[in-house]
């Protein structure tokens, strides 16, 4: 790793002020700085003229991961994905499941340097498909997942963000021209849920997933932590679906997931099981033709049905693969109707475990 990369490298997208700040553009925040100081993701720093990044390289840890713990169930299903994270977030979920990272600054979390060649060797050495740009939003590392993902591209891999979706508008167009799958937390569907549990805005997500849809071919799918007594009551559920349906149409894969209590809402009681099931039941009367349970044991909520003649194509036990229906070009075997998604002749066979790595001990192999 060069001295450049372990100070920093220049970040993309910011302007100068009339009055001596530094904004950036990177995201809706805005982030105006003065010399010296960081935004709110903690990682994009002022330095004299310019911001930086100060995660480019550094990585909080790497893991192998069946592609349905993204939460991805349309996308090579079955296959291995090498998943990584940096430091940082620009969002400040209360209820943040992966906070130890999220709200670390730049230097607390790092394990493992990595440069974009030796991720995707890696990725490449351990069988992996994708790469994932995961644990934390990767919004806030645009310059480093841009490298990455064209190194993994280079090599044939797929690349895959997890993200809040909370870009502005022209990083957005360079950040999602990298990916070939996203998945995007929805986290709630009124202003009041984003400002009070999120400090942030609504509107902006709905415009990165109207962009998804209407302006790349990016195979999406959306992921909604549902919360007692803040984002689950059956109004904002229909409210929700009904967007989705709307302006995204009946394709794109929604997932309802179960709130562990963590982080600051330890009082907050987990979701349960019947919560999940309506949610799905009110998404699926809603229109929407593939809608998952998730955080919870629940082999009939996390299998694909055909939304014509209602066989199972893909059982789900847990993140392992239980039936497989689909025909080679991706159609339901009994009736021939296509399944949306990117599906190849065969699944994967990963099944459910997560396998750690480091990427600097399997490049020292070679
Ligand atoms: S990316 Fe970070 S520094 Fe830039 S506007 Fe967002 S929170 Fe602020």
């Amino acid at each position: 790793m060069d001295q450049q990369i372990l100070e920093g490298i220049p970040a993309r997208y910011w302007h100068r002020l009339e009055d001596g700040r530094i904004q950036c553009d990177l995201c809706p925040r805005n982030c105006k700085l003065n010399d010296g100081q960081c935004g709110v993701c903690f990682v994009r720093v002022r330095q004299g003229g310019q911001i930086m990044l100060t995660t480019y390289g550094r990585s909080s840890g790497f893991c192998i991961d069946p592609i349905e713990k993204k939460p991805l169930n349309h996308f090579l299903p079955g296959t291995p994905v090498l998943s990584f994270g940096t430091a940082g977030c620009n969002l400040t979920c209360k209820f943040c499941q992966n906070w130890d990272i999220s709200k670390a600054r730049a230097l607390d979390r790092v394990q493992d340097f990595a440069s974009p060649e030796a991720i995707s060797e890696a990725a490449v050495k351990s069988g992996c498909r994708s790469v994932a740009f995961t644990y934390n939003d990767p919004v806030i590392f645009l310059e480093y997942a841009v490298d990455v993902a064209q190194a993994c591209r280079e090599r044939g891999l797929k690349t895959v963000a997890v993200s809040a979706g909370y870009i502005s508008e022209k990083p957005r167009i360079e950040f999602f021209r990298h990916m070939d799958a996203a998945n995007i937390d929805l986290k709630g569907f009124t202003e009041s849920f984003y400002k009070n549990l999120c400090s942030a805005r609504l509107q902006p997500v709905l415009e990165t997933l109207e962009y998804l849809k209407h302006a790349t071919e990016i195979w999406f799918e959306i992921t909604t932590l549902l919360i007692p007594g803040e984002n689950d009551s059956r109004a904002e559920i229909e409210a929700l679906s009904r967007w989705v349906m709307e302006r995204l149409g009946p394709e794109v894969p929604l997932h309802f997931t179960a709130f562990h209590p963590d982080w600051k809402m330890l009082d907050t009681p987990p979701t349960m099981t019947p919560t999940l099931r309506m949610a799905r039941h009110i998404a699926r009367e809603a229109g929407l033709r593939y809608v998952y349970t998730g955080n919870i044991h629940d082999s009939a909520g996390q299998s694909t049905y055909c939304h014509v003649c209602d066989a199972m194509l893909i059982g789900r036990d847990w993140y392992d693969l239980t039936v497989w229906n689909l025909t080679a070009d991706g159609q339901c075997r009994r009736c021939g109707t296509s399944c949306a998604g990117v599906f190849e002749s065969e699944h994967g066979k990963w099944g459910r475990h997560r396998q750690p790595i480091s990427v600097q001990a399997l490049m020292a192999e070679v």
